[in-house]
């Protein structure tokens, strides 16, 4: 990372901030933001952060996740903040699409903007870009920009938690896209206060009763394999989306279950939300579900976590995903 003095200057120097993350905010979009938030007040910026959409209860616990502004319940409120701002802060995204229309909002306004993230293939939308797909997660970023500026005693417990949830939400608890900076990141937050078991149990241990059930549902009922690919399915209706009374949030995670099994090197979870069907792949090893989901959904995301959105019906959206197998199976035969 390089810092040059113009952003030495806006990062020290009270400004009128706005913080953004991608659409259906997770624990690294949420964590990021408010990591950063909680930054920069030490250097007495005004600071909004402010989402397209609503992000999971779980994270409700989190310090100053009560006052972000959702552009899709307060959207008079966060134009007229926009309207006075001077700085903002791309974290967790690379592209205004991800923001939805509040990117088309924030586009022409007049101001600076600094994008930290880790997806592949980043637009050019920032003045500043910190950029890199190798990362756990944009708050392994965070981290790592605050230490740039020579400013790592300002990692409050209150901004090692944040970062440290999107380091864990991101890697799944240290189990995928790690790297060895991480651990000593994780430690150095936990020797700086943070909460670490906390920080698990807001995450892991936040479920109701519902939410196991559901887990059930998905693996009894709505599971398909073919060992001849590699490949799991889960997917869920409408319908199920009424019977479980499914929130936001209530769905994160349940892909990963079919990567448990030993052979599978394909998960796919493809579920009808009340205005789309969202299509969810990860991989394991050298299948690249960026690029799958780029070619055939018009999506992306990570070499091994993308994600798409289809406006087809739920039924042909999982025909679609069925028919592209066979042009992966080489490949996902040869995976280790
Ligand atoms: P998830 O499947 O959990 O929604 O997302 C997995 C990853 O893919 C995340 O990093 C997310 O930002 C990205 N992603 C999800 N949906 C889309 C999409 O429609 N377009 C793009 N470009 N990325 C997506
Ligand atoms: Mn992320």
């Amino acid at each position: 990372m390089e810092f040059p003095t113009s952003l030495r200057q806006l990062i020290c120097v009270p400004q009128n901030v706005a913080i953004f993350s991608h659409r259906n905010p997770d624990g690294d979009a949420i964590g990021s933001a408010l990591a950063m938030r909680h930054y920069l007040e030490q250097y007495g910026h005004t600071i909004h952060v402010i989402f397209p959409s609503e992000f999971p209860k779980e994270f409700e616990s989190l310090p100053g996740s009560e006052d972000i502004l959702i552009w899709d319940i307060h959207t008079e409120e966060s134009k007229q903040v926009l309207s006075q701002k001077n700085l903002f802060f791309y974290l967790d995204f690379n592209a205004l699409g991800r923001i939805d229309r509040l990117g088309d909002f924030v586009k022409d306004l007049p101001g600076k903007r600094i994008m930290i993230d880790h997806h592949l293939y980043p637009d050019p939308i920032a003045d500043y870009v910190f950029s890199e797909p190798d990362a756990s997660s944009t708050c392994e970023l965070i981290y790592r920009f605050i230490e740039g500026m020579g400013d790592i005693i300002k990692i409050s417990p209150t901004v090692g938690k944040c970062i440290l949830t999107g380091i864990i939400t991101d890697t799944g608890s240290f189990r995928h896209a790690t790297n060895p900076s991480i651990y000593r990141i994780a430690a150095d937050l936990v020797e700086r206060g943070t909460d670490d078991t906390a920080v698990q149990d807001m995450i892991f241990n936040s479920n109701e009763e519902k939410n196991l059930r559901l887990l059930g549902h998905c693996l009894s009922n709505r599971m398909e394999y073919w060992p001849e690919y590699r490949t799991a399915l889960i997917w869920l209706s409408k319908k199920d989306y009424e019977t479980f009374n499914i929130q936001r949030g209530d769905t994160e995670g349940i892909v990963n279950y079919l990567l448990s099994m030993r052979s599978v090197r394909l998960a796919a979870f493809i579920h009808n939300q009340p205005t789309v069907v969202k299509l969810s792949l990860r991989s394991k090893g050298d299948l690249d579900v960026q690029e799958i989901c780029k070619k055939h959904f018009n999506g992306g995301g990570h070499k091994n976590a993308s994600g798409a959105f289809s406006h087809s019906s739920l039924k042909d959206t999982i025909e679609r995903f069925k028919k592209i197998l066979p042009e992966y199976k080489q490949v996902l035969e040869g995976l280790k």
